[in-house]
């Protein structure tokens, strides 16, 4: 049996720039592995157009890992290009698999301005153009002389990219459509073609384009020898893209090697839409149940725990779901605001580590706190995540029957030594569950063992216990001999 998959997003929006976290996370790495994590996703590597304020989704230069004096320094927000080679040996050695944020959607900081013909798209509804068309000076030319064409001699002008934001003659913002260009299709529709984004918008229907990221995705693979990707700004890149650049790096790696995509939409057939553009080859991060985790949170207890998966993609296709509480996106004062409660977060976490369906992302603002918000860690977290590591195994039994209280149990795998749990929780009043846990367990001593609920719980001779939580809480139940095993530190 294969310990469960633990996924941990290794950074939050607000960390300093400072450019310690690859070496801050190499001295992490060792404990990662008795916290059950089996992945990481590690943020941008690239040079970003902020130089080191850039957390890396302005990006500048790809070939850039923190190598070259580019925008104002050599190294990143997060270190230099051997501290990040180093780090990801690191992993490997802790048998951990590497995620590496692919960020292809736009570009900003061009090193030179142009002369391009555009026309202004209506923001909030792209296919309309409501300007003449005029001259615009763009910073639309990347050169990267800093670099001096070491790993690529590529450069980019306006002949690649389909939109851009700012001209410079008029000190103008608006989302202005090059010349001869249209938004690319197969994109999300909200503001009617969500192809732009931000920045230079790159055009991927260019074939100097496609052939320049196809060429550097291979060199990432070699030069970096990551495992995975986490994608990024999936909804504004023509879905056919992915599907080709993924079949192209798996059939040059000769691995199906694992891929998750943040396309940022709550409505499941958006997200099952797209995988099957996709042909299904990717896994994406499970917004909707994010939005139901935040919708649990604070409402008062006002929410229906029993839909807490309705309409989610864990819920509908597994296999292809990233479930997670927060990301650096979610974090109070970014751009999808939309944090999950603290008071909620252990609820929040239980359902994402605790549960057969779906690969969990631990977010690290979680796990380690965001002091730059004043907000603490999650307590349990780390405890919830060996449980998770340990325990967490065999067939579920569901028990969303009530709305406020739920739960499920685990009955075990008879190769993992007292593995089985049983979890009940609350967005209101606590309660009662009685739950099949499995004949086997018959007189078998139950705790919780986040310590919220103090009795034991003996398991009858038809496999049954009557499990508690406390209001607005979590209790976890597991064997004593488990529990004895794990504790909140
Ligand atoms: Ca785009």
């Amino acid at each position: 049996m294969d310990q469960n998959r633990t996924l941990l997003q290794c950074f939050e929006w607000y960390l300093p720039a400072d450019s310690q976290l690859w070496n801050n996370l190499k001295v992490l790495a060792p404990s990662f592995s008795s916290l059950g994590i089996t992945d990481v996703w590690l943020p941008p590597a690239y040079k970003g157009a902020a130089g080191k304020d850039d957390v890396g989704y302005g990006v500048y230069d790809l070939y850039d890992l923190g190598e070259f004096d580019q925008k104002g320094s050599i190294p990143t927000k997060y270190g230099t290009k051997d501290e990040y080679l180093s780090l990801i040996q690191e992993f490997h050695q802790q048998k951990i698999r590497v995620l590496a944020d692919i960020v292809l959607n736009q570009r900003m900081g061009g090193d030179q301005l142009e002369y391009v013909n555009a026309q202004q798209s209506n923001p909030g509804n792209r296919e309309e153009i409501i300007s003449d068309d005029y001259q615009i000076e763009a910073w639309t030319k990347f050169n990267f002389v800093g670099r001096k064409g070491k790993y690529s001699t590529f450069t980019w002008n306006a002949k690649h990219f389909d939109g851009t934001d700012w001209d410079e003659k008029r000190k103008q913002s608006a989302v202005y459509l090059l010349d001869g260009k249209s938004w690319d299709n197969n994109v999300d529709h909200e503001n009617g073609n969500y192809d732009y984004l931000m920045g230079c918008d790159v055009d991927f229907t260019n074939q100097e384009v496609l052939k320049e990221l196809h060429t550097w995705g291979k060199w990432y693979l070699d030069f970096t020898q990551v495992d995975g990707f986490r994608l990024d700004a999936l909804k504004h890149i023509d879905s056919q893209f992915f599907k080709d650049w993924l079949n192209d790096m798996r059939a040059y790696r000769k691995d199906n090697f694992f891929v998750v995509g943040e396309y940022w939409n709550g409505d499941l057939s958006t997200l099952q839409g797209y995988l099957s553009q996709v042909d299904e080859d990717m896994t994406l991060f499970d917004v909707p149940l994010h939005y139901h985790l935040m919708d649990a949170s604070d409402t008062n207890g006002n929410y229906d725990m029993r839909n807490l998966f309705k309409d989610t993609l864990v819920e509908s296709d597994a296999w292809h779901a990233v479930t997670f509480v927060d990301n650096h996106d979610t974090e109070p004062g970014q751009s999808l605001e939309s944090f999950v409660l603290q008071w909620f977060k252990p609820q929040a976490y239980s359902i994402i580590l605790l549960r057969q369906d779906g690969v969990p992302c631990v977010f690290y603002g979680d796990l380690y706190g965001i002091p730059a918000k004043g907000i603490g860690v999650v307590r349990e977290l780390p405890l919830l995540m060996k449980i998770r590591a340990s325990y967490a195994y065999g067939d579920q039994h569901d028990y969303f029957d009530d709305e406020d209280v739920v739960g499920w149990s685990r009955s075990g795998d008879a190769s993992i030594e007292d593995s089985g749990l049983a979890v009940v929780l609350s967005n209101r009043k606590g309660g009662c569950k009685h739950m099949y846990m499995g004949s086997q367990f018959a007189g078998k001593e139950f705790v919780d063992a986040l310590g919220n609920c103090k009795e034991s719980v003996v398991i009858g001779d038809d496999g049954c216990g009557d499990f508690l939580c406390m209001d607005g809480s979590v209790s976890v139940w597991l064997s004593k001999q488990a529990s004895e095993k794990v504790s909140l530190d």
